[in-house]
């Protein structure tokens, strides 16, 4: 097995302590087999060196609620045109490109909450997108997939427009349904399973406070992962949807968005943790949705849901939730950007230690891969960066792509933009690709 040792000026271990100068990250084979100060850890002789003293190493970047098959920005004009001329086929071809953006740009691994598009959902073509970079035939990040398991009229059923015509295998009504939906999809290889108990930013009208399933078929959702041994995300927006995902054992709770103190109680005594995908709230997320093809009415709502949003997660970073890092990432801003996360929970009160926990040691636990991610520990995955700057003193420097100067997974080197070195996993130039729908 190859030997590396990184020696770098900074080193942040995602741990959450102080940053280490000059530390060193010494791999054999996918993982780490020292870690530490240059001035303790001994290198092995026959180790190759890389040896930066002006960057930071730090574990790979986690994105834990995005939507890779989604029509992104940089890849469609109007989401509206583009779910009915772009194939369910091309869009599995998008979800690849769409996470090697953001693994150019920091992110190894990612969880993908789900998808349907105008033939039903797209559980086997995301999950032939994670298989077919496990298995190393294109370079990309791990992806863990969470399956659309949702009923009739449901807010993930309602990303669809409401008069097309569906497909009646992609949503389920009632236990019985919910449960072969649930097994179809662990069948096909899903590692989550993704459903609602409320309605959302961009579907209904007014209130987000719809039920839009029972709670025995939220609790056999969970209890089919659960089975198993897969595990369960929630999308809830309100108290009462809070209430019935608590009920149902969720192992995720997704955009909150809505609080009451006694639910933020509740969420922490069962210590579940939270994902706020905040940037799709932002000022520039609303205008990007405007040039999309956006209903004015889902504009004015995400508008006047953003100080709740933003409410909310201040009060759940006080109450000490588990907050883990999700942007969800689709049709805007821009794939690959999802650093500008981090930022928004760095202005709501996280130090940039805390916004950095939550897509890295934070993130693993939230999704139980912490045995082997998350951290720069003996015995994980080497998945690591390499950073111009210092991300524990400035968030934002996560940022922009030429400050991403290496990524590493699993002991490998796919992107390296280091001085003398032009490797990237995206093999176009940036941003000349033709848009699907133009
Ligand atoms: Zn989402």
């Amino acid at each position: 097995m190859a030997k590396t040792a990184v020696k770098v000026g900074k080193l942040i271990d995602g741990n959450g302590g102080p940053v280490i100068d000059r530390g060193v990250v010494v791999i054999d084979g996918k993982r780490i087999a020292a870690v530490g100060s240059q001035s303790e850890v001994t290198i092995p002789p026959d180790a190759t060196i890389i040896d930066e003293p002006g960057l930071t190493a730090m574990p790979g970047m986690m994105d834990l609620h995005l939507h890779i098959a989604q029509f992104n920005t940089l890849t469609f004009r109007n989401y509206r045109v583009a779910q009915f001329e772009v194939s369910p086929e091309l869009q599995q071809l998008y979800a690849l490109f769409h996470a090697q953006l953001c693994f150019e740009r920091g992110f190894t691994t990612l969880r993908d909450e789900g998808l349907m598009s105008t033939r039903g959902l797209l559980t086997e073509h995301t999950i032939a997108v994670r298989d077919a970079i496990a298995l190393g035939v294109f370079a990309g990040p791990r992806i863990i997939v969470s399956a659309f398991t949702v009923g009739t009229g449901s807010h993930l059923d309602l990303i669809l427009p409401r008069a097309m015509l569906r497909n009646p295998a992609a949503t389920a009504d009632g236990v019985d349904e919910m449960r072969k939906l649930a097994r179809q999809n662990l069948l096909r290889g899903a590692d989550w399973l993704k459903t609602c108990a409320s309605g959302g930013g961009g579907t209904d009208k007014e209130s987000p406070q719809v039920r839009n399933h029972t709670q025995d078929e939220l609790n056999a959702v969970c209890d089919e992962a659960h089975a198993q041994h897969a595990y369960c995300s929630i999308h809830c927006f309100t108290p009462q949807s809070q209430a019935m995902a608590i009920e149902a054992g969720a192992d995720t709770i997704e955009h909150m968005v809505f609080h009451s103190d006694e639910m933020i109680e509740a969420i922490v005594s069962h210590g579940i943790p939270v994902c706020p995908t905040l940037l799709h709230r932002t000022d520039h997320a609303i205008e990007v949705r405007r040039t999309i093809g956006t209903p004015q009415f889902t504009l004015d709502k995400m508008k006047k849901i953003q100080p709740f949003t933003f409410e909310t997660f201040a009060a759940m970073q006080k109450a000490g939730v588990k907050i883990f890092m999700g942007t969800d990432m689709g049709q805007e801003p821009d794939m690959g950007s999802n650093a500008m996360e981090l930022e928004i929970y760095v202005k709501l009160g996280m130090t940039p230690m805390e916004a950095i926990l939550t897509t890295t040691r934070n993130a693993a636990e939230a999704v139980h891969l912490d045995e082997d991610l998350g951290t720069l520990d003996v015995g994980k995955y080497a998945d690591l960066l390499l950073v111009d700057g210092n991300p524990a003193e400035d968030i934002t420097v996560l940022q922009p792509r030429e400050n991403i100067k290496a990524v590493m997974k699993e002991g490998k080197i796919y992107v390296d933009r280091r001085k003398g070195s032009e490797k990237d996993v995206i093999d176009v130039e940036y941003a000349s690709w033709a848009l699907a729908d133009g």
